[in-house]
């Protein structure tokens, strides 16, 4: 990466936490439809379903164009395996824990991911820092909150005197909204690449394919990921809903 001079921060130029998921990948093609100049950020935690870093690529190149910057991939295994274990990152069953979270919940995870990413739009000189995180639709992470978002927004501001703006497009969408908005992007060529290229599920399967992708089918994520895809295409009108041809 290179970081020996320190551009300025301009406007329009934005970093994607692109984690090789379906909804990071409707961030990337949303901040690539917005700004001229996008780059993108995976993070390796240890993650179960690190077969979501081998998906990035290739929707990088289905989504190329001439805003797309350069891939930046932090390797964070070390760091988070030594905080301890979580059903995310080690062979243990997914279950609720105490408080309704369940236990495939990363402590710390978003706000190590931002923080890395707010250190490369730094050097790169990116202002705009996009994440798929989301309120609405979610496992119950406290690190997805929209206040949490914004103090992080506060805090990465003060601690590295910028002006960094925090965006997430997905925050008050759910899943089936989520479809939409990609459909509503790209339309059925956008659906497409994400259904077909992204991933979701925890358990990193890849050998099922369902009407909304690969996954295991009965995971919390593959769960979400399938009702968000009934709903919309339960919902859509036909003239600006997804292709019903779904095997
Ligand atoms: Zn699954």
């Amino acid at each position: 990466m290179g970081t020996t001079a320190q551009p300025s921060q301009t406007g329009d130029t934005a970093l994607v936490l692109f984690s090789g998921g379906q909804d990071s990948a409707t961030c990337l093609a949303w901040a690539l439809a917005r700004y001229p100049h996008v780059e993108t950020v995976g993070f390796r935690y240890g993650q179960r379903h690190a077969v979501e870093m081998d998906c990035r690529e290739p929707i990088r190149q289905a989504l190329v164009c001439p805003g797309m910057g350069e891939d930046h991939v932090v390797d964070l295994t070390a760091t988070i395996g030594g905080l301890g274990q979580t059903a995310m990152t080690a062979d243990i069953a997914i279950e609720m824990g105490q408080g309704g979270l369940p236990n495939t919940f990363v402590p710390g995870r978003n706000l190590l991911f931002l923080t890395c990413a707010a250190a490369i739009a730094y050097r790169r000189g990116l202002r705009r820092i996009v994440a798929g995180v989301c309120e609405t639709d979610y496992s119950g992470y406290p690190d997805c909150r929209d206040d949490t978002v914004k103090a992080m927004q506060l805090a990465l501001n003060l601690g590295m005197e910028r002006r960094f703006v925090l965006e997430t497009p997905l925050m008050w969408r759910d899943k089936a909204a989520t479809w939409a908005l990609a459909f509503e992007l790209g339309g059925p060529g956008l659906v497409e690449v994400i259904r077909d290229g992204t991933h979701t599920c925890y358990l990193g399967d890849r050998t099922n394919r369902h009407a909304w992708g690969f996954g295991c089918g009965t995971c919390p994520a593959c769960l979400l990921r399938a009702q968000g895809w009934e709903r919309w295409t339960a919902g859509g009108s036909p003239s600006s809903g997804p292709d019903r041809d779904t095997s």
